[in-house]
This record gives structure tokens, sequence and C-alpha cells, in this order.
């Protein structure tokens, strides 16, 4: 798998508000069909309740007047009866009989109707009414059975507020889950996403040779919470890796200075040399070099004392490196009293004129030395060696070996000079 880019940017599909916002309103769309569903279901009991209740008091409420209408066959008072039952809301059918189950007065249509399945399910069972009908007449005790009235209602009807009541329960539904999952959002928004893209940015914008100084982002409200705990423990991850980097560097700056003159030492000078002639080959330019020896450096040691002989070589140091102007010359300690220098892009010519830079820099420190057979101060031989990389045949360490011989040649012509021939 390819490995995520730096600050590749998230997609929105990808983001955690988005994904937050589907969770939340799919949950709070679910828990409000939950809700829904169980109070449609506690609605339909209170709808059948209500309608048995209604009919069997409007039944009651009519019968003495079906009971005469029927006793006396009134076909006026039947129609009354039937009239008045058939305008009540609901009723799609109503009958008066006499005892024999014959029609006295009807209205309406009896046949089934045509209503939806879950009509049907919840209230096909409380359409049918009927009352017996009974009435007194002073000759006889007990009431005589004089006729029925039937009544059918419609399903539709009953369940039309219902429909209403259900449609009204799922729009509220999803109004609600999604004002819920907007809201959650918000709040999510806020008080994580938003602190968590800014310490995103604020790691994204960590130098790599800085890291100790990343932009630590400032998260007033979560100071103290988990992502203020994260922000911390991040901010200790940096400063380690910057303590680190810093440890590193004083150690590689340990490892390439030479602690005694400070300028750079021999394990610099090889990585530098090298890098230099590959350059130099890459621009084919020339290449010198300067091995520079304090002459008779045992005996001044030997007469002055160690001590004086380190600050001897604190002071040469310092004059050489003064001599060199371009910020791309070095100067290296070599060894006990032997310098380097390195001259990238200088030919011979170029690299002479350092040397006698150098040579006359050095006398002019004027550092008493007595037992020098070259002269009453301090003094240095030196042998210049120049060559463009690729060319004659010279390579590296052969330029190096060239160098030395004439340091070799100079000490051997009487010292406080340079030899840049053979
Ligand atoms: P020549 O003119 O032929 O170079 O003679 P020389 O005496 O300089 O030659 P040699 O290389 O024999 O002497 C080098 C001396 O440098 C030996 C040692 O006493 C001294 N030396 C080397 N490193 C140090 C150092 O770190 N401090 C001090 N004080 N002396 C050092
Ligand atoms: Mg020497
Ligand atoms: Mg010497």
């Amino acid at each position: 798998m390819k490995p995520e880019e730096k600050g590749a940017k998230v997609t929105r599909w990808h983001s955690i508000t988005t994904r937050q916002a589907l969770v939340t309103f799919v949950i709070a769309l679910l828990l409000s069909a939950g809700t829904g569903v169980f109070q449609l279901v506690s609605d339909a009991q209170v709808v059948r309740a209500e309608t048995r209740e209604d009919m069997e008091r409007l039944l009651n409420l009519v019968e003495a007047s079906a009971a005469e209408a029927a006793f006396q066959l009134n076909p006026d008072l039947a129609n009354q009866v039937v009239e008045g039952l058939y305008n009540y809301r609901s009723v799609r059918y109503v009958s008066l009989r006499d005892d024999f189950g014959r029609v006295l007065m009807e209205k309406g249509e009896a046949s089934s109707e045509q209503a939806g399945i879950l009509l049907q399910a919840l209230f096909g069972d409380v359409t049918h009414f009927q009352k017996s009908l009974d009435y007194s007449v002073s000759r006889t005790p007990e009431p005589l059975p004089v006729g029925e009235l039937r009544l059918v209602l419609s399903t539709a009807s009953i369940g039309e507020s219902y429909v209403q009541r259900g449609r009204r329960l799922f729009l509220l539904g999803i109004v609600e889950a999604l004002s819920i999952a907007v809201l959650v959002v918000l709040v999510f928004h806020f008080l994580i996403t938003r602190p968590l893209l800014s310490i995103y940015r604020a790691i994204a914008a960590v130098s790599l040779k800085q890291p100790g100084r990343w932009p630590r982002p400032d998260t007033p409200h979560s100071r103290r919470d988990e992502l203020g705990r994260l922000v911390r423990e991040l901010d200790n991850l940096m400063q380690a890796f910057q303590k680190g980097l810093d440890q590193r560097d004083a150690l590689h700056q340990i490892s390439t200075i030479d602690g005694l003159t400070g300028i750079p030492n021999r394990r610099f000078f090889d990585d530098f040399l090298e890098k230099c002639w590959y350059q130099a080959a890459d621009q084919d330019q020339p290449l010198s070099l300067i091995f520079i020896d304090i002459d008779y450096f045992k005996p001044f040691n030997d007469n002055y004392g160690h001590a004086v002989g380190d600050d001897c070589l604190r002071s040469v140091a310092g004059a050489l490196s003064g001599a060199l102007t371009r910020p791309t010359d070095i100067v290296a300690r070599y060894g006990g009293e032997e310098f380097v220098c390195v001259l990238p892009g200088t030919d011979l010519d170029g690299a002479r004129a350092v040397a006698q830079r150098i040579r006359h820099d050095v006398n002019a420190l004027a550092i008493p030395h007595s037992h020098s057979e070259a002269a009453p101060y301090v003094t240095v031989s030196m042998g210049v060696a120049s060559a463009v990389p690729g060319h004659n045949e010279v390579d590296m360490i052969r330029l190096l070996e060239i160098a030395d011989h004439r340091l070799y040649l100079a000490k051997d012509q009487g010292r406080n000079r340079c030899v840049w021939h053979d």
C-alpha cells in the first residue's frame, strides 16, 4: 500500500465530521422510528377502545326509539333512527330489522370495503356492531324481543386521523433526527474535530531540523482534557526529539572539531576533501591543497614547555584561519603541528598566493623562537599542490602525496618557505 502523503487532504467522505453526522442521523432516525411505532401501536389501541365505547353509547342512546319503531313497525320512526345513526361519523351502513330478521329500514353500503391492509389489520374487527331490541309491553312481565339494529363502520374513516397522525410522527421523526445530527455534529466539530485539525496542522508544520520549535497549538477549551494531554505529550516528544538532535549536533561538532585549536580536525578534513574532490570533478574545477608544518616545533616545546607550545599551536591556527578569505576554503589540524588547507575552485597560482599570505601572517605573529634555525620567531613550511580532478591522471591520494612531498622539499630547502613545484 502507498504510504499516506504528508499533508494529504482528508476528503469530505472520509472526514470524521461526515461520518459522525451520518451515524448520528441513522441512530436518531432509528430511535425516533422505534418510539414512533410504539406510539402508533398504543394509539391504535386507544382508537379501538374509543370506537367501541362510542358505538355502544350511540346504540344505547337510540335503543328505545329503535325498539319502538320495530315494535310498531313504524317506518317514519325507523327512518328517523336509521338516518340519525347514518349521519354519525364513520358509519357507512345502518339497518333496523324486525325479530324475524326482515329489514324495516336500511341505509348505506353493507358489502366489504376496500381499505389498506394495515388499517384492516388494526381496525377490521371494530367495524361491526349489533344491538338486539327489546320492548316492554305492560301486558307481559318480560320485555319482548322486537328486532335488531346493525351498524357497520368504515375502516378508512376510522383510520383517517390515525394515518394523518402516523404521517406527522414520521415527518417529526425525520426532523428530530436531522436536528439531533446537526447539533451533535456542531458540538463534535467545535470540541473535537477543529482542535484535532489544528493539532494536525501543527504537526504537519514541524521542521525536522527544529522540532522543538513546533507551532504548539493552543486549544483553550481543551487544555485539561484528552486533547490537551495529547498536545502536552506531543510537545514532550518534540522536545525529546530536539534534545536528541542537539546532542547529535554537539557530538558531531566534538567529533569534527579539534579540541585544542577549535578548527576542523583530521576526520572533518578527510570527509571535506572527498566531497570537494567530487564536486570539483563534476564542475571541472581545480582544487588545491596546502600542507603546513611548524618549523622546529620540537625544540620549541622542549625549551618553552608544552603549555606555551599549545598556545603557539592556537595562535598559528588562528593566523591560518584568518589568512583564508573565501567562505568555501577551510583549514584543518592534520595532526601534531601540521595543518592543511583545502581551497576548492583555486588553481596553483591562487594557492601559492594564499600560501604566501599564510607565511606572512604567521611570521607577523612574531612568536619568539630562539631555538629555530630558520628565524628568531616561529615560522612555517608549506607544500602546495593543485589539480583538476580527471586531468593528468592525478587522483585525490596522489594530490595529497604531492603536497606532502613539496612540504618535505620546503623543509629540505631551509624551511620558512613554500614549495609549489617539484
Ligand atoms: P621540522 O622543522 O622538521 O618540522 O621540525 P619539528 O621539530 O617541528 O618536527 P617534529 O615533527 O619532529 O616535531 C613535532 C613536534 O610537535 C613533536 C611534539 O613535541 C610537538 N607536538 C605535536 N603535537 C603537539 C601538541 O598538541 N601540543 C604541543 N605543545 N606540541 C605538540
Ligand atoms: Mg611535523
Ligand atoms: Mg615541524
